[in-house]
């Protein structure tokens, strides 16, 4: 691209100037000809053509008809008042429907009159409705729209206010448009063009903006997404290759001791062929001498600690550190415990830092790292923080990935020279589009099997009115000597009213279930983190029999005596986050229960996923159903989900391009790795001057 040119400020665009430069710079940030000319429209109106009623298409969302209205009637449908116009064309007839303005319609509109009709239109069976039209007389429909198919942009008040339409946008995007054609270049190949059948970039451009035809829209579309989607994996591709090439990592050649002797004594259970599988994959990755960048995905009980365990035994064997991250105190302290009971016999020192640690123990922990006399540390963000130093660290692990950012991985790094082996875990299973767009630089490993013997954990939905019969379940499970989780939804831990719901739900439990025979913990965000392990301990060593929580039990606790999970108002929890609730019962080798609580009426959506959750157990099967009604913010928390705003693909729904535009990125890498080739000449341009792909110009230069 040329990029002085693209960089001119809008005011030079024909029918901009000064002040509505500096408007629409204030309003949307527009400012150079380059902004312009990626402000896409965010919807589209087609006005090219005309449908008879009797051909309008299923899947046509908005049309444009023309014909006249037989009647008009006020109604009640379920309550509810409508304004009811019959409209006809020689074809056939469509409802034209209001819920309000009815006096308007009734003084502006006659019966018999010719009018244009554009809406979105609705399926009743066969019968075709549009609420809420625009509707014009024919007489006074040429002078106010295009007559084609156009964008529209988005908008603020203030520009509608200072006389910025939607005619202005077009005329001065056509008018860039015009001024730019030897300004825009092609930055992918002729190959990638060919192999895929994507349009020239110019001609999407021009097409995204003033589409000549519905085709040309759709060609477009395809040809942009696809290339934002090469860039973005070209660029993760980069970065690994990169990585691959200048980064060494330490050799974990020895199988020593430590392992052998684990394996053989102490290992409680014979590992999955899963677990075996992962552990053979690291240790590939330990011998190759490289860096290691792991990403290990498991369902929730799959088994995943047991591997991080014995991945770190062989750093030890080989004279390194290791150190386990973990989101909570809760989840780190468990981690500390379980490692510490696992490695009891062995000559291993296991410490555990987190935010509470003491000044004193801190300071002995610092030092027990500096001098090597620790070799696995467990801890939360604190050991993170730079005073934090190993002697030797060779493998880092972060548990639960999906809270954590890539900031944190990146400071891992800084703990040694060359930088230690990295392992992430996430139970949340990310759909795999997912996973390739935000980890595309990792390496990934899957436990998809559970341990043998586990019985699938039963899901009930109960509405509160049932809420008796569940309290009468519960006690028979106590009865039985089970223990049971009582979740309660804390969106936001500031939230007044959440907390409410909270202590009037503990308040009541209490009530239900009443001392002696019954003693009731309570855990949340808000507590102290010493009362909260207390009374944490108190579940774990039985002394109680329900545990009322937030979500902060969501995290990796096991307790594998509990048999119940019960989630309050479940309709408020994505599906992801109830089944990492429902993760936490299923552990032992009981029948286990998990009850979706919910209030009486339920929106479709939330209908929807509370029914898939007592359908479906499998949590990768899970993740991409809650991909698709949620969207990965919901999925992955808006942190991560940052990083996946793309333009124009969605990759939810434009798996296909992004599956194209990752194996073509990867192709080209593996046979041109510094773009030098004359036919990839435009990608490497692409890469040297555009602002989104600048920053990988050091790995090709
Ligand atoms: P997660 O993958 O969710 O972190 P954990 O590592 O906590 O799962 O394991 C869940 C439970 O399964 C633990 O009690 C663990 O001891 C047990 N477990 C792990 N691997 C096996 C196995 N191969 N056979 C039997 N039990 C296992
Ligand atoms: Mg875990």
């Amino acid at each position: 691209m040329n990029t002085d040119f693209l960089n001119q400020s809008i005011e030079f665009v024909k029918g901009v100037g000064p002040a509505r430069s500096k408007l629409l710079g204030e309003e949307l940030n527009l400012k150079t000809i380059k902004d312009l000319i990626d402000f896409y429209p965010f919807r589209y109106i087609d006005r090219s053509r005309f449908y008879k009623i009797e051909e309008i298409p299923k899947n046509q969302s908005e049309v444009q008809i023309i014909g006249k209205i037989k009647s008009i009637r006020r109604t009640k449908v379920r309550y509810r008042d409508r304004l009811n116009c019959e409209f006809y064309d020689n074809s056939g007839k469509i409802d034209l429907i209001w819920y309000r303005g009815f006096n308007w319609v009734e003084e502006s509109l006659k019966i018999n009159d010719e009018y244009v009709v554009y809406g979105k239109v609705t399926w009743f069976g066969n019968k075709p409705s549009i609420a809420h039209p625009e509707i014009k007389s024919i007489s006074n429909f040429n002078r106010n729209v295009p007559r084609r198919l156009h964008g529209i942009y988005s908008s603020t008040e203030r520009l509608v206010n200072e006389g910025v339409t939607q005619k202005y946008f077009i005329k001065i995007i056509y008018n860039v448009l015009n001024s730019i054609q030897n300004h825009i270049k092609e930055n992918l190949s002729s190959s990638i063009l060919q192999e895929f059948n994507l349009i020239d970039r110019y001609k999407a451009i021009v097409n995204i903006h003033l589409p000549e035809s519905q085709e040309l829209l759709t060609e477009s579309t395809k040809r942009l997404k696809f290339e934002e989607l090469f860039f973005n994996q070209l660029g993760f591709q980069l970065t690994k290759n990169d990585r691959i090439q200048k980064l060494n990592g330490f050799k974990f050649e020895k199988v020593g001791n430590n392992l052998n002797e684990f394996y053989k004594n102490t290992l409680p259970f014979e590992l999955t062929s899963d677990q075996k599988k992962v552990i053979k994959e690291i240790r590939n990755d330990f011998l190759n001498g490289k860096q290691m960048n792991r990403l290990l995905q498991g369902d929730v009980g799959s088994g995943k600690t047991i591997v991080s365990l014995m991945v770190m035994l062989i750093a030890i064997d080989n004279g390194f550190q290791s150190c386990i991250l973990a989101p909570t105190e809760i989840l780190a302290n468990q981690h500390f415990k379980s490692l510490s009971k696992l490695l009891i016999d062995y000559d291993v020192k296991v410490d555990l830092l987190t935010g509470s640690s003491k000044t004193r123990e801190r300071n002995l922990i610092h030092s027990n790292l500096l001098s090597g006399k620790t070799n696995i540390l467990v801890g939360t963000h604190a050991i993170l923080e730079d005073v934090v130093k190993f002697k030797n660290l060779g493998l880092s692990i972060i548990d639960e990935q999906h809270r954590f950012g890539v900031a944190q991985r990146a400071k891992l790094w800084k703990k040694n020279n060359p930088a230690p082996h990295i392992l992430v875990m996430t139970a949340t299973p990310i759909p795999r589009t997912l996973a390739m767009s935000l980890y595309g630089d990792l390496d990934i490993s899957y436990i998809k099997e559970l341990p043998p013997g586990r019985i699938t954990t039963k899901t009930v939905h109960k509405y509160d009115k049932n809420r008796l019969s569940v309290f009468k379940f519960l006690k028979d499970q106590i009865y039985k000597g089970r223990q049971v989780y009582l979740v309660y939804p804390l969106i936001n831990e500031s939230e007044k009213l959440d907390y409410k719901d909270l202590m009037d739900g503990y308040e009541s439990i209490i009530r239900e279930f009443p001392r002696p025979d019954f003693q009731v913990s309570i855990v949340h965000g808000k507590m102290k983190s010493k009362d909260k392990d207390y009374e944490m301990k108190r579940f774990i060593n039985r002394e109680t029999q329900i545990l009322v929580s937030t979500t902060v039990i969501e995290v990796g606790v096991n307790v594998p005596n509990a048999s119940v999970m019960v989630i309050e108002s479940a309709e408020r929890f994505g599906l992801s986050q109830l089944h990492q609730l429902r993760g936490r019962v299923g552990r032992g080798n009981d029948e286990s229960y998990c009850i979706l609580m919910t209030k009486d009426k339920l929106s479709e959506d939330s209908k929807l996923r509370i029914e898939t959750m007592v359908k479906v157990s499998d949590g990768f099967k899970l993740a991409e159903v809650d991909l698709k009604l949620r969207g990965p913010g919901d999925i992955l928390g808006t942190r991560q989900s940052g990083m996946l705003r793309f333009k124009l693909a969605d990759i939810v729904y434009d798996t296909e391009i992004l599956n194209n535009a990752r194996n073509s990125a990867i192709n080209i890498l593996k046979t041109d790795p510094k773009l030098n080739k004359n036919e990839n000449l435009p990608i490497r341009d692409e890469i040297s001057t555009s602002s989104y792909s600048k920053n990988l110009w050091r790995y090709i230069s």
